[in-house]
């Protein structure tokens, strides 16, 4: 048998990039002598074994014919006599579709470094058509790699267009879905995936709710761009500038959703728009069974966006509202990445990327002032059950007072 490291191990070392994650092909072996070889089966799809000791994915070379809808329609035939050349072509992109041995010899049929150097992301062959999960992982590819100059083929765009006017789409399941768009929202160039998708009809069918952004206007004094969609991108774009978590990237996502209802008449203006946001993004975390984490951060940063921008307008019992909605006591971490995603809104238009947002700290020192309100005296006092409570609220807005008279 040979083996060989294929995929993103390939790509990445000619790339000059780190690698991470190594797959390695199989030709020319069975199942029973991986077996007998102490090879460890993971696959419950197709052939793939663990090594007894590195732990790392060793597939048998395969090929995969369609037989249905989706993903569980595929067909694969895993045997000694298919060939590595065989094995590639049922790849999604030539970039990844290289092969080489222990002694970096590079078996690249279908020229993938040929468009690695000419930085393009190209489909192996019509296959490419068979799953729709690959409209996704190439504008994820697209989104990590932008900062190197890659951009996708046209005419692999052109596969992306019909897959996603097919209908096809709509087959992927939550999880598989979600798996690809949290791993683009984590890269480098989150934004770019979205353009991407938008570009080739996926977003539409995908978030259309994300999609009806495009084509808002909204007033030039606070928004330079207008564009509500162009806006989205870029606090996306800035989220990952800022290293942001997933959480925060996501709600920067699906903060403006509401702008996308707004009756045409009321434009540039979106009165309420956080209120009208709220059912549009329940809507796209159920659609893809989004972490709880991520889809309540979503929620709250939709609902309340405006009133961390402000935050030093607000009275001081509105205020106090606000930090008892993100039970700040118990949820400190979400509160900052609540602001966070705040800032990342507030820079995310054009010309105003470096702008200060002394929001940021005004919110974290009325946390402060109503997180140190001492219980123990109220205690002693003799308050219990729901007056205890009371009397903490009244405790927590008299020292918010104070912080807004001082700050
Ligand atoms: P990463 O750095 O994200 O791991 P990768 O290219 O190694 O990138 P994997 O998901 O680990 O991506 O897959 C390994 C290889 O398997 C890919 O390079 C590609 O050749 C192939 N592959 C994975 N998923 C698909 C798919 N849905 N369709 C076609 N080929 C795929
Ligand atoms: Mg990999």
């Amino acid at each position: 048998m040979q083996v060989y490291k294929v995929g993103g191990a390939v790509r990445d070392r000619l790339l000059g990039l780190p690698v991470t994650d190594v797959d390695r092909v199989v030709v020319g072996a069975t199942t029973e002598e991986m077996l007998a070889q102490g090879f460890r089966p993971v696959g419950a799809d197709f052939p793939v074994f663990l090594h007894p000791k590195t732990g790392e994915e060793y597939a048998l070379a395969r090929t995969e014919r369609k037989s249905g809808r989706g993903y569980g329609g595929f067909t694969f035939y895993a045997s000694p006599e298919v060939t590595l050349e065989e094995d590639l072509i049922r790849r999604d992109l030539t970039i990844n579709a290289m092969a080489e041995d222990d002694q970096l010899n590079l078996t690249d049929p279908y020229h993938g470094q040929r468009d690695l150097e000419a930085r393009i992301l190209r489909h192996v062959s019509p296959a490419f058509a068979e799953d729709p999960l690959r409209v996704l992982r190439v504008a994820r590819f697209a989104a990590r790699y932008a900062g190197l100059g890659f951009t996708v083929a046209d005419e692999t765009m052109d596969l992306m267009r019909q897959l996603s006017e097919s209908g096809e789409l709509q087959a992927l399941t939550a999880e598989r879905s979600w798996k690809e768009i949290s791993r683009a929202l984590m890269e480098d160039h989150p934004q770019v995936f979205i353009q991407v998708l938008r570009d080739c009809g996926a977003l539409k069918v995908l978030m259309p709710e994300v999609d009806a952004l495009f084509g808002v206007p909204q007033p030039a004094t606070h928004h330079p761009e207008i564009d509500t969609g162009l806006h989205t991108l870029s606090v996306l774009e800035q989220s990952a500038l800022h290293k942001q978590p997933l959480t925060v990237r996501w709600a920067c996502l699906l903060h403006d959703l509401g702008k996308g209802l707004t009756p045409e008449e009321e434009w540039p203006r979106h009165i309420a728009h956080e209120h009208t946001g709220l059912k549009l993004i329940k809507a796209v975390n159920e659609r893809f069974k989004v972490p709880k984490d991520c889809q309540e951060l979503a929620l709250l940063v939709g609902q309340y966006h405006t009133h961390g921008h402000r935050a030093l307008e607000l009275k001081a019992s509105t205020l106090l509202e606000l930090l008892q909605s993100f039970d700040i006591y118990r949820r400190p971490q979400r509160f900052e990445e609540f602001i966070a995603a705040c800032e990342m809104d507030a820079r995310g238009r054009k010309g105003l990327e470096l702008r200060s947002y002394p929001q940021a700290d005004y919110l974290r020192g009325a946390a402060k002032a109503a997180r140190e309100v001492a219980v123990q005296p109220l205690l002693e006092q003799g308050f219990k059950g729901p007056e205890l409570g009371e009397a903490l609220k009244r405790e927590r807005l008299k020292a918010l007072k104070i912080y807004k008279d001082n700050a």
